[in-house]
């Protein structure tokens, strides 16, 4: 299916040429003419699928007759509702809105907290038509009566599994209260929990329920592997890791802030470029970390869970889980910020003994087995383990398969490895 084949006006078309987009993803060949048709949607897809434009683009075609550019607020009403888990997620949605909308003067604007409420509100007054919003910093202005909600025809809960864990449903009940009853509604969730489904059964309706193949968690592009690792020996091993094997690009999960920003230290400490960015940040602090890291400035960035949600990081060559994640499906999330756009990647999991109870779920979701692969000198029965030191010659720790194991026992595995001499510890 090809662009021209959706239903979308030429000035559309012309904005995704600029952009480079040569053909509709899976989700979007999918939801874009539903959408269009004015059903509500119900969409299974995780970041990376292309699923923001998904729903911009049918919300930009659908609001485009009524696009003016008069300079009356009155002809500016908020027409499109979309609502986001996080600042970084609800920022690259606005600023993907604002490519799509290029050619057609249809105004945006996105509003989330942690920022001066005051810098948001003349904007708001002058008008725009499609909001993207963290739920609360919307209640906030709701309250303050600096906005009208009182004309959204479009309604869009971006990544709404993550909106629930991180308990915005009150937040969320109470702005679908405020809306007109008449109007359209997209929803999309990379997993559906019986909340979620609880949550869609009750305001939309009829929809129709959309997937695309769930990327990444099965995809053949992103090699997964498993170092077992002693508990004092984790931060030594993903430095010899990242220095053996010259990583770059890594986007390492913590569970914890506080683990977040000590790897980073420790990163800094071995010399390595690495931020931190996490929910103590200030907003500043996260904008300028995951700029470093697009850029490559820094090489690794760590990051927990909530604040990596819906970072659009395209490509990513390395995942790291420093610490495996307690929810399975964290995990394909995770893993998902890899091997995007037909790119391999990689999924490195470094595993304690305390947290190999958290490995049968995630293999159960995945379905299949992570290949376990112990690095000498910090696998868990490890007789001395070394602290790092800067390596003098380039001490490879990458095992080369020798064949493809399946589930072994993890001995036997490593049997299955050759270390290279360097490898010495
Ligand atoms: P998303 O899943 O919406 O966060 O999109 C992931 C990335 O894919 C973003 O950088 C988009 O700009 C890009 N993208 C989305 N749709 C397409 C497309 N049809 N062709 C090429 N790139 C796309």
């Amino acid at each position: 299916m090809a662009f021209t084949d959706l239903g979308l006006r030429p000035e559309i078309l012309n904005a995704l040429t600029v952009l480079g987009y040569v053909e509709p993803s899976p989700i979007q060949s999918a939801v874009i003419p539903v959408a269009l048709q004015g059903h509500d949607v119900l969409a299974a897809a995780q970041t990376g699928t292309g699923k923001t434009a998904g729903f911009a683009l049918p919300i930009i075609e659908k609001l485009a007759p009524q696009a003016s550019t008069s300079t009356s607020p009155a002809r500016h009403p908020i027409r499109a509702l979309i609502l986001a888990p996080t600042r970084e997620l609800a920022i690259q949605v606005e600023e993907s809105i604002k490519a799509y909308c290029k050619y057609v003067p249809l105004r945006s604007l996105c509003v989330y907290g942690g920022v001066n409420i005051d810098t948001q509100i003349p904007v708001l007054k002058n008008g725009v038509e499609i909001l993207v919003a963290t739920p609360g910093r919307l209640l906030d202005h709701v309250q303050n009566k600096t906005l009208s909600l009182s004309q959204v025809s479009m309604l869009v809960l971006d990544e709404a599994d993550r909106m629930l864990d991180m308990g915005f449903m009150p937040d969320l009940k109470r702005i679908i209260g405020l809306l007109p009853e008449k109007r359209q509604n997209l929803m999309f969730s990379a997993t559906f929990p019986q909340e979620i489904e609880s949550l869609a059964r009750s305001f939309l309706k009829n929809p129709q329920r959309i997937e695309v193949a769930r990327r990444n968690a099965t995809a053949e592009n992103v090699t997964q592997i498993l170092h077992p690792v002693h508990h004092e020996k984790k931060r030594a091993l993903l430095i010899h890791l990242i220095r053996s094997r010259e990583l770059k690009q890594v986007l390492v999960f913590t569970g914890t802030k506080l683990g977040a920003n000590r790897l980073a230290h420790e990163i800094n400490k071995a010399g390595i470029h690495a931020a931190a960015i996490h929910g103590d940040k200030t907003q500043q602090e996260r904008i300028k970390a995951l700029d470093e890291f697009k850029s490559g400035e820094v090489g690794i960035l760590v990051a927990t869970d909530v604040a990596a949600r819906g970072l659009d990081i395209s490509a990513l060559p390395y995942v790291v889980n420093f610490d495996l994640p307690h929810n399975p499906e964290d995990y394909v999330h995770r893993i998902g910020r890899t091997g995007r756009a037909g790119a391999s990647g990689e999924a490195i999991s470094l595993m304690t003994e305390d947290e190999a109870r958290y490995l049968k779920d995630i293999e159960k979701l995945i379905g299949k087995t992570i290949d376990q692969i112990l690095v000498p000198g910090y696998s868990p029965g490890a007789a001395q383990v070394p602290d790092y030191r800067p390596p003098a010659a380039p001490a490879i720790a990458r095992p080369v398969p020798v064949n493809a194991p399946s589930r072994r026992p993890v001995k036997q595995v490593a049997a299955l490895f050759r270390m290279p001499a360097a490898a010495k510890e």
